[in-house]
């Protein structure tokens, strides 16, 4: 099989750039899942554009250099930020449809921002945007879908360093192996929140293309940082469920046991201050006063209110007999966002020829040490659109074919699948208790050793039980712990989403 592009990940960035690219390549799409089993559909609270009269680019530049804790690269910020406008007016073109306040769009408030800045479709945003992409994809006779197909490895010409020529892909289905040439190849495959046993991010998360890029050569920065999202749904089945930031900016209130507000103990714009701010208070409350979970209160709004704002939220909460009209919502922290990634400019490019970074899986520089509420989708469109526009702007290069590609041998045993499995969950157990919302010099090297102990035998799984996605999905889980685990321990002081209480 070959095409010009092959786009890893049909997640809003990878479709964005499958949209731009379409009609003059050949484009295909590969998802490991289903198409819509990223954290796109999943978003809730909305998009950040500086769209209000009394906004600015400059403005929103500030909010997220502000949240980015000196670590964002202010350049590749204001860039991304300042193609806000146009992002929202191409969603709208594509068909989605954007909650409205009379003739203008709707925007909500989220932590961190300095004004109503978020464009939003109820509490479901990506669940809108994503069915009319999904729509418009599924209709462009440019881009064949290739869902259930896993990426192992970049194609190169050479050594890791070298040029991408294609992508080893794992036909789940057929259980065989299939090598897709391109001229250029897109990662696109979203974040790594499962290296985490308690995360709102999708089972498809593993990180499988920050180690990827990693093995092909690529730089990968920022991993110590990943977001903890301060008010995961705590209820045994809450499946990652989020209630979402925008609660607190319509009002919604933390509380102990007893009613008692703490935020504002803690940093003077309470419940509005950073989500790292507000998920390490959360934390060390838990701890103060030995608790699972906190509450968060919105019930002194009206039940119309919380219907016409937070349907999904009201609906969800209310099927696992928690009624948010009435009662608090028992919240704790967890482990949502990756702010670091691969290396990539704001064209898309990382250090590879050929191979591009975009949405969750990339490092642009936008989120430095902490991501600002709502500018991931933001950038997951304005990146997958600059990646099109830059691999337009390139010749699509013939390619060298590559050898036939091995078939496996054969899937793991039934033992070897319960083994990998008890890895899985010890390393994910591992990287909460060690490297989670706050961490220690001691925890951090304690976490190095026994990812290294961990590593060892999945490679040792993975040379003698041929493959299977499980343990490809946990090859790269423990990549990326380490990549976490070894950039936590050479940052010698906390900031953004890094806290380390030897190191404050
Ligand atoms: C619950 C929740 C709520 C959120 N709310 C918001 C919000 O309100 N606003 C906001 O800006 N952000 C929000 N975010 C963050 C935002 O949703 C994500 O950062 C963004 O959607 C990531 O998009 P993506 O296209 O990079 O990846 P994803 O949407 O995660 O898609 C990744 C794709 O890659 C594929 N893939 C992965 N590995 C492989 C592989 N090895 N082979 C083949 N395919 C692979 C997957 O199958 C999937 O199709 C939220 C996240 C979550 C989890």
């Amino acid at each position: 099989m070959e095409f010009d592009v092959i786009i890893i990940g049909s997640g809003l960035a990878g479709m964005t750039a499958a949209l731009e690219l379409a009609p003059r390549r050949r484009v295909a799409l590969v998802a490991k899942g289903p198409l819509m089993d990223g954290a796109s559909p999943r978003a809730q609270g909305g998009i950040a554009a500086p769209l209000a009269l009394e906004d600015s680019v400059a403005d929103h530049v500030r909010d997220t250099l502000t949240a980015g804790a000196g670590l964002s690269d202010a350049t590749a910020a204001r860039q991304i930020i300042a193609q806000a406008r146009d992002a929202i007016a191409w969603l709208q073109h594509q068909g989605v449809g954007f909650t409205r306040a009379g003739d203008a769009l709707h925007l909500t408030q989220e932590g961190g921002h300095g004004r109503r800045r978020i464009v939003h479709s109820a509490d479901a945003t990506g669940r809108c945007i994503m069915d009319a992409l999904h729509d418009r994809v599924r209709r462009q006779p440019g881009i064949t879908l290739l869902p259930r197909h896993f990426a192992i490895d970049v194609i190169q010409r050479g050594a890791a360093g070298t040029p991408c020529q294609g992508v080893r892909l794992l036909d789940i289905e057929h259980a065989r192996y299939v090598d897709m040439m391109a001229s250029h190849v897109v990662l696109a495959s979203g974040g790594a929140g499962q290296v985490y046993d308690t995360t709102s991010a999708p089972p498809s998360a593993t990180g499988d293309g920050i180690a990827m890029a990693w093995r092909a050569g690529c730089r990968i920065a920022n991993m110590a940082f990943t977001q903890f999202h301060p008010t995961g749904l705590h209820h045994p089945q809450s499946g990652g469920f989020l209630i979402s930031e925008a609660v607190r900016g319509e009002g919604g209130l933390l509380r102990l046991p007893g009613a008692r507000r703490f935020m504002p103990d803690h940093d003077p714009r309470a419940e509005l201050a950073p989500r790292d701010i507000v998920a390490r208070a959360i934390h060390q409350e838990m701890r103060r006063h030995g608790l699972d979970c906190v509450h968060l209160d919105i019930s002194h709004r009206l039940r119309d209110f919380l219907l016409t704002h937070f349907p999904t939220i009201h609906a969800h909460c209310l099927a696992l007999g928690i009624d948010m009209a009435v009662d608090p919502i028992p919240v704790a922290p967890t482990a949502h966002y990756t702010c670091g990634g691969i290396v990539a400019d704001t064209t898309g490019r990382t250090e590879v020829a050929n191979l591009y970074a975009v949405g969750e899986a990339a490092c642009t520089g936008l989120h430095g040490a902490n991501r600002l509420a709502s500018n991931s989708l933001l950038e997951c469109v304005v990146m997958g659109r600059s990646a099109a526009r830059d691999i337009l702007l390139r010749p699509a290069a013939s390619v060298r074919h590559a050898p036939a590609a091995p078939t496996p041998a054969h899937g793991p045993d039934a033992q070897t699948r319960q083994h990998a499995e008890a890895l899985r969950d010890a390393l994910r157990r591992l990287m909460s208790r060690e490297v989670g919302v706050v961490r220690t010099d001691a925890g951090l090297l304690r976490a190095k050793s026994q990812i290294g102990a961990l590593t060892a035998q999945i490679k040792a799984y993975c040379d003698r039980d041929g493959t299977s996605m499980a343990l490809l999905e946990l090859r790269n889980l423990a990549q990326v712990a380490a990549l976490i685990v070894n950039d936590a321990i050479a940052q010698c002081g906390s900031r953004g989403a890094h806290f380390n209480t030897d190191r404050p």
